[in-house]
């Protein structure tokens, strides 16, 4: 069936991260984790913050990592990030909540944490995190992209539909088969 290519707007929520103004302050791990307590701001515990900073066993950059995707099973091989030099402990910046570590895990029940862009009620018009951090070191902004989708074209699945009607399924099958030997 012929189809035709139709461009669609998605708009992308970004924040940008720069990891040289972060100060390892944690304000965006105390607002988060009150945003999504229960009640609502009753408590700060950072472990349910969707917003973890990383402070690398050598103890000298922040790396503030957001909590992304849930997965059931660890990772079969293991990365290394070597920046100026040095070498981080494997997993230490990846967003996942996984098997293999405590992070992004709702400390009471176990369940994975995943970044929501507080779009939890009420949705807030920026992210708490960035609007905590006076810094700079987090920065939002939004921006569209193109989506493929495929459309239908109505007037082609009536115009098949009343052929299949017409002659039968088996007889349009042959002829689509002849005419694509041909081709
Ligand atoms: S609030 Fe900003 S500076 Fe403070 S830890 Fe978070 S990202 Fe770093
Ligand atoms: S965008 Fe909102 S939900 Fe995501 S880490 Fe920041 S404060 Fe938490």
């Amino acid at each position: 069936m012929e189809k035709t290519k139709e461009k669609a707007k998605k708009k992308v929520k970004v924040i940008k991260i720069d990891v040289d103004k972060c100060n390892g302050c944690r304000a965006c791990e105390v607002v988060c984790s009150a945003f999504h307590a229960t009640p609502r701001y009753s408590s700060n515990n950072p472990e349910r913050s969707r917003i973890r900073v990383i402070h690398d066993p050598l103890k000298d950059i922040y790396v503030p990592v957001y909590a992304g995707e849930y997965t059931k099973a660890e990772c079969a091989g293991r990365d290394k990030y070597v920046i100026d030099g040095k070498e981080y402990d494997e997993c230490a910046f990846c967003r996942a909540s996984c098997p293999s570590r405590t992070l992004f895990k709702e400390p009471d029940s176990g369940l994975p944490l995943k970044c929501d862009m507080c779009e939890d009620e009420p949705p807030q018009d920026e992210p708490l995190c960035v609007k905590w951090c006076i810094n700079d070191a987090l920065t939002y902004e939004e921006k569209e992209e193109e989506e493929e989708e495929e459309v239908k074209l109505d007037d082609m699945e009536i115009g098949l539909g009343s052929l299949i009607d017409k002659y039968g399924a088996d007889k349009i099958t042959d002829a689509v088969a002849r005419m694509s030997k041909k081709g």
